[in-house]
Order: C-alpha cells, then sequence, then structure tokens
C-alpha cells in the first residue's frame, strides 16, 4: 500500500450535486430547500482541514459530526482496516463464536473506562447504543426481581439518537413531532441550561436546583416504577450546554438514593473530547452504564456500544440470554479501527493534550470572542465550545437582548463561516464548535481569527438589514 496520500481529480460538481438531489435523502434536511442550494462536495481531508469538490480548503472545527477525534488522513487507520478486510473482513458473535479484534478491543476499552467497568456491548452506532441500555436496565430490574421499574427519566434538549429510543430518550420537541414519540415509558424533565433557567441564582446554585428536578419526578413516579436516568455529561447538539459545577455530583446523590440506575452518554465527550478518556471522570459521575460510538474510531469506520458496570453486568452475566444484538455488533473491521485509533490517541498522548495544554489555551482564546460586540457568552470544556449571538449585550447573562428567532441569525452566521474556511455549527443562534483533539496551539489561534473574521462579516450583514 501506497504511503503518499492520494489527491483525486476535482469531479463535476455541478452532475453530483444534480444526483445527489434526484436520489440522496439526506439525514436531517429540507430537501427542497437542499436541491435548491446544492449540496457541497467533500472530497479530502487530512489533519483538521477538508478540501470540497472545487478545490477549496476548509478547517474542520465540528471534527466531521464531533467524531473525527485523530483527524483525518490517518494512514495507519486505513492500514489496520485493509488487513483486517484482507484475513477476516466479516464474522459474527452470536452463536458462541468471536473474533479477534473484537476481544482486543473489549480489553482495551476495559482498561481505559472508569474503575468498576469491565464488560462491553458492541452494536454498531451512538443510536443503537442507547437503544440497547433501555433494554438493558429493563432487563437489569426484571432479572432483579422488580419488573415493574420499567422508566427511564432524560432531560429535554437532550440528544440520545435518532432510533425509535433513542430519539425517544432524546428531548427534541422538532423529533417527537414527527413519528408519535416518545414510546412509552419514557419521560424528561428540564436541561441544566444556565442561560436559560438559572436567572436570579448563581451558577452553582442553579446546577443544584436543576438536578432537583429529577428528585421530583422520581417521587411523582414512584421510585419503583423508575429504571434509569440518562444524561451526557455536556450537552452536545443541544448547543454545548454545559453544567454547573454542582449537578452531577447532586444527580448521583439523588440517584443512589432511590437506587435509580445511572447511564452517562459520553458519545460525544468520551475518547478524550474534555481531556479524559471518558468525561465522567471530570464531572465525578458514577454511572452504571456509558453509552459511546463516535470517536471510539474516530469516525472512521462506523462503531458504538455500551460499556456495562460492574452492578449491571454481573446481573446480566446471571440472567440466561439476553435477546438482542445486531449483525454488526462487535464487527472485526470496526474494531480494528479503533483498536489502531485509540493506539494513535495513547502514542501521541492527545487526551492528555488536550487536559493541560490546548484544553486550557482553547478555553482562553475562545473566551476573547466574548469581545466581540454580537457575542453575549463565549464559554467550553475541553474541547466543546460555544458562543451566543446576542442583539445587545449584559453585564448579567440573563439581560442579555437576543435576536428574533425567525430571522435565523445563527444560520446566516453558519453560512459566513462555511463561505470562509470555517466549518462551525449553529443550534439556534449558538454558534458550536468540537474540533479534532490533534489541533494544535497555533490552529486554535488560525481557528479563532477566523470565527472573529466571520463574525465581523455577521455583524455587518445584520446592520445592512436592519436587524443590528
Ligand atoms: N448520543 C449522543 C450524545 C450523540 O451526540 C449522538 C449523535 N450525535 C448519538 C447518541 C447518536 O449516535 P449515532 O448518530 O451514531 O446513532
Amino acid at each position: 500500500m501506497t504511503t503518499t496520500p492520494t489527491v483525486p481529480a476535482l469531479p463535476d460538481t455541478a452532475a453530483l450535486q444534480q444526483l445527489d438531489a434526484a436520489h440522496y435523502l439526506h439525514p436531517f434536511t429540507d430537501h427542497a430547500a437542499l436541491a435548491q442550494q446544492g449540496a457541497r462536495v467533500m472530497v479530502r481531508g487530512d489533519g483538521i482541514y477538508l478540501w470540497d469538490s472545487e478545490g477549496r480548503k476548509v478547517l474542520d472545527a465540528m471534527s466531521g459530526l464531533w467524531c473525527v477525534n485523530v483527524g483525518y488522513g490517518r494512514r495507519s487507520i486505513t492500514e489496520a482496516v485493509a488487513r483486517q478486510m484482507d484475513t477476516l473482513p466479516f464474522y459474527n458473535s452470536f452463536f458462541n463464536t468471536t473474533t479477534i479484534p473484537a476481544v482486543q478491543l473489549a480489553a482495551k476499552l476495559a482498561q481505559l473506562a472508569p474503575p468498576g467497568f469491565h464488560h462491553v456491548f458492541y452494536t454498531g452506532s451512538g443510536s443503537e447504543a442507547n437503544d440497547t441500555n433501555v433494554r438493558m436496565v429493563r432487563r437489569y430490574w426484571d432479572l432483579q426481581g422488580q419488573p415493574e421499574r420499567t422508566v427511564i427519566i432524560s432531560r429535554r434538549n437532550a440528544y440520545h439518537g435518532s432510533t425509535m429510543a433513542g430519539a425517544s430518550l432524546g428531548g427534541m420537541t422538532g423529533m417527537h413531532v414527527q413519528g408519535g414519540l416518545p414510546i412509552p415509558g419514557i419521560v424528561h424533565i428540564e436541561q441544566p441550561h444556565y442561560l436559560e433557567h438559572g436567572a436570579g441564582m448563581t451558577a452553582e446554585e442553579f446546577g443544584v436546583h436543576a438536578a432537583s428536578w429529577l428528585e421530583e419526578r422520581i417521587r411523582e413516579l414512584g421510585p419503583d416504577k423508575v429504571a434509569a436516568f440518562i444524561g451526557e455529561p455536556v450537552q452536545g447538539a443541544g448547543g454545548v450546554i454545559i453544567p454547573p459545577s454542582t449537578y452531577w455530583p447532586e444527580i448521583g446523590r439523588i440517584c443512589d438514593k432511590y437506587d435509580v440506575l445511572l447511564i452517562a452518554d459520553e458519545v460525544i465527550t468520551g475518547f478524550g473530547r474534555l481531556g479524559r478518556w471518558f468525561a465522567s471522570e471530570l464531572y465525578g459521575i458514577r454511572p452504571d452504564l456509558i453509552t459511546f460510538a463516535k470517536g471510539v474510531t474516530s469516525g472512521y469506520i462506523p462503531l458504538g456500544g455500551v460499556l456495562v458496570g460492574d452492578r449491571v453486568a454481573n446481573v446480566l452475566r446471571r440472567g440466561g440470554d439476553f435477546n438482542h444484538g445486531f449483525t454488526y455488533s462487535g464487527h472485526p473491521v470496526a474494531c480494528a479501527a479503533a483498536l489502531e485509533n485509540i493506539r494513535i490517541l495513547e502514542e501521541e498522548g492527545l487526551v492528555e493534550r488536550v487536559a493541560n495544554d490546548t484544553g486550557p489555551y482553547l478555553k482562553a482564546r475562545f473566551a476573547t470572542l466574548a469581545t466581540h460586540p454580537l457575542v453575549g457568552t463565549a464559554d467550553s470544556a475541553g474541547f466543546m465550545a460555544g458562543l451566543n449571538l446576542v442583539k445587545r449585550k449584559a453585564a448579567t447573562v440573563h439581560y442579555q437582548v437576543r435576536f428574533d428567532p425567525v430571522l435565523r441569525v445563527g444560520m446566516l452566521c453558519r453560512a459566513h463561516m462555511f463561505d470562509n474556511g470555517i466549518i462551525m455549527r449553529a443550534v439556534g443562534d449558538r454558534m458550536i464548535i468540537a474540533p479534532p483533539l490533534v489541533m494544535t496551539r497555533a490552529q486554535i489561534d488560525e481557528m479563532v481569527d477566523r470565527i472573529r473574521y466571520c463574525l465581523d462579516l455577521t455583524q455587518a450583514e445584520l446592520k445592512a438589514r436592519g436587524w443590528l
């Protein structure tokens, strides 16, 4: 296999866009709008950069979809995948069989996981992993002689996937209205979003207050009906919502008090994004189950799963058949990609680098954006960050004046970013990033400079439209 990356000849963009519009139903997309505009065709990636079919280079501050932790173009992952494909491209683990990469990865994950985790259940995605959680916690309580403990409590504005159970666990109303969700047995409490709900309190006071909503709901439902609580350590798709430091310890106390299982959905936060292998360690979360996907392979090949803590694993392992699994559970090629991806993270010390060097540097540099006239707040945790676009700033965040949501100022800002060589995501008027963990200090400077430049362009456009 050659070691020089191949730069493909530029394809015919218009022809591809036409075929795309004619045949490809994209995820989470308004197809009429897309067909009118034409999809941007990405053709190549290297490090933190992508190139599109017109040859334009763009800094990918979103790591694809929160997943390309080791950056694009890692030859050694390609080689590990090719070797495994040559040797054994597929075999299942259903009927008392296993494969070498699936075993090796399980052992590796047990080593990286927080104390008390020694087992993994593999899936093909984060959504399937959260579906697995629903079935697994209900099976657990069944085996414990408490089959009526079925309800799972989640949070509004959470994202846990797009399958029936994943979307139900999620708290996105836009998803619930399509398809009659949530499915029975899943309820939601409010999210720990200080800016939205914390007026009149310090962030620390608000953290305890937001956790008390869980206790309230458990009491309403009856503790003997509640199977588990699920949450992302930092909400990702909801807009990089970083909870106050008091929130998770209090959630842990409440789950302990009522014997409710705790599920940490670390699909985004796992594998180094917050400077720990799992963010649970950072926030003092003591979960019983950890959902993972994305960063486990840096997205090179789809893989997800659930890390199963001893409390649940010991019961399941004695409980006879667990009638659940997927064709691609423990896919050997995906597991080989994960093993090489983890080897890179370890060899290059990327998790420690985010914790001690580039993470704090990103925090300091990103915070400087709060001086921009359009930016109300700019905050970060490890390699996740977000800023709020506001019409008028105020010293107290709860008094800042927002834009009318119908103006879709976030999307307008995102378009300037996209046209000027940087990918940022808009969640309403909150602009968010989650860059590849390989990003250097110099690249952080480049990213922050570009963001500031695009904020200037956004401000100029808003003025020209008379919206400012
Ligand atoms: N959980 C979280 C926290 C996620 O961010 C996502 C995906 N963005 C999922 C679950 C679902 O993962 P997938 O898209 O691989 O099904």
